[in-house]
């Protein structure tokens, strides 16, 4: 099903992807006063933004996106006050767990830098302190203490992208669902428009914000991203409402939050990366990152041909709405995770894995978003690449693009994200 806008006027802005990043930007664009159409191939929500684990955090980013992060987390904190809406928000906090002293150093340079550079309220906690903040966490399974950001949350990624969408429909912006942009014309060194299908909308900023979708449009007005895709797992438990785990936990490979019903969705890291065409192209891109973290992406050379395979229909039990692409996810990646949950969490080890979801990460080689304005293609602004953790800086993203779009310097500096970073090699 397609929702097409009925008007053809000109547009102030055309946001395309209806993720957190373009429902936000859409929505503080609008507030700005703004005429804007947010265009979506599939349904809002339905890629990266619906289908991800839901941390909100600050911890252990890496310090060029840091900022961002920060003034993402004021906006968290009153996102349910400014929408209008529950989108499951629980500042329960970030715990890091550490299992050797290898862990705690690097957990502890990270934790000072940003203390001191950055005035982050994280701290260091000794084993007991660990267990007395999660008791649930199972004692003699090598946990010697953990990293903990206090002020770092979580929420629900669908409801939250869906009230960034709803409440840029209350403010007039207009949408175009289930077709995607084709191309972002430009002319004389100047945004125009875009079009979708043998469809043309005006205007003089074009917002690109789709995720795994933006390289392909990007790269037809001349900018060149490295972008590549990985294939991420998901589990989510049955709920067990009774037992309350407020901070999300990163343990030895796995990701765990609590969600509003009292499940736990659970994610190894890193994922599959199904080569394409593209792949060889991007290769050099990411020779060091797949050296000093081979575990990140399991490559799998039959990915062209699987494609061609027929495509098990099993829609998974979430709250996210389908997309085009079905990404599947992997039978081993939750046993990996169940494993390790298990393990950490042995009172929670009877809870069965009640469905199981893939996403598709638009990773960049050096794992951190792309942000800003295109040189000599003036209208166009980029936020895409957000390399598996865009979900809690997603909504401070589509601020910055709204100043952006209104001729206004970004509220954060953004300078080490600029989309022109890999012009240079
Ligand atoms: C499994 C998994 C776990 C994750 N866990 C976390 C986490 O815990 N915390 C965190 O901060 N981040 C996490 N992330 C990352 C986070 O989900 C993303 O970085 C974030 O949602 C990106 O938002 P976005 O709006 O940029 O992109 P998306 O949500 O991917 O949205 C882009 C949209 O653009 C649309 N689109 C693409 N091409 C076109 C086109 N040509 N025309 C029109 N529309 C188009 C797509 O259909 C899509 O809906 C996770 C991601 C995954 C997959």
């Amino acid at each position: 099903m397609s929702i097409r806008t009925q008007s053809t006027r000109d547009w102030d802005v055309i946001v395309i992807g209806g993720g957190i990043v373009g429902c936000s930007a859409a929505y503080y664009a609008a507030k700005n006063g703004m005429r804007v159409l947010l265009v979506e191939r599939d349904a809002p929500g339905s890629a990266q933004s619906g289908r991800n684990l839901g941390f909100v955090r600050q911890q252990n980013r890496d310090f060029r996106e840091l900022s961002l992060m920060i003034r993402a987390l004021r906006i968290w904190e009153g996102i349910e006050a400014e929408l209008g809406r529950s989108v499951g928000w629980q500042q329960g906090g970030n715990l890091s767990l550490a299992f050797s002293e290898a862990d705690l150093v690097s957990r502890r340079g990270w934790q000072r830098r940003a203390a001191e550079e950055f005035g982050l309220d994280t701290r260091m906690l000794s084993a007991s302190e660990t267990h007395a903040l999660v008791p649930q966490l199972a004692s003699g399974r090598g946990v010697v203490g953990a990293m903990y950001t206090p002020t770092d949350g979580k929420a629900e990624p669908a409801r939250a992208t869906r009230a960034f969408l709803d409440a840029a429909l209350g403010l007039g912006v207009a949408v175009s669902f289930g077709e995607s942009v084709s191309s972002i014309d430009v002319s004389a060194g100047k945004v125009s428009g875009i079009r979708i299908g043998d469809r043309f909308h005006r205007a003089g900023t074009v917002i690109t914000a789709a995720g795994a979708g933006s390289a392909a449009l990007l790269r037809k007005v001349g900018l060149n991203l490295p972008q590549e895709f990985i294939r991420a797992t998901v589990a989510r438990t049955v709920a067990r409402p009774g037992e309350r785990i407020a901070a999300c936990i990163s343990g030895q490979q796995t990701g765990i939050r609590q969600d509003v019903n009292g499940a736990y969705v659970i994610s190894v890291a890193g994922g599959e990366y199904d080569l394409r065409l593209d792949s060889w192209r991007h290769m050099r891109w990411y020779e060091a990152t797949r050296k000093s973290n081979p575990d990140a992406a399991r490559i799998d050379y039959l990915a062209p041909m699987k494609r061609l395979w027929p495509r098990r229909t099993i829609a998974p039990l979430a709250d996210f709405p389908p997309s085009r692409d079905h990404p599947q996810p992997e039978a081993f990646r939750v046993e990996q995770a169940r494993r390790e949950f298990a393990d950490l969490f042995p009172v929670l080890a009877d809870l069965e894995i009640e469905t199981s979801w893939a996403g598709i990460i638009d990773v960049m080689p050096d794992i951190v978003p792309v942000l800003g304005g295109v040189d000599g293609v003036s209208g166009l602004l980029v936020a895409t690449g957000f390399s598996g953790h865009g979900f809690g800086p997603g909504p401070m993203a589509g601020k910055v693009l709204s100043e952006l779009a209104a001729g206004r310097q970004s509220p954060v500096n953004i300078s080490s994200l600029s989309p022109m970073r890999f012009e240079k090699k």
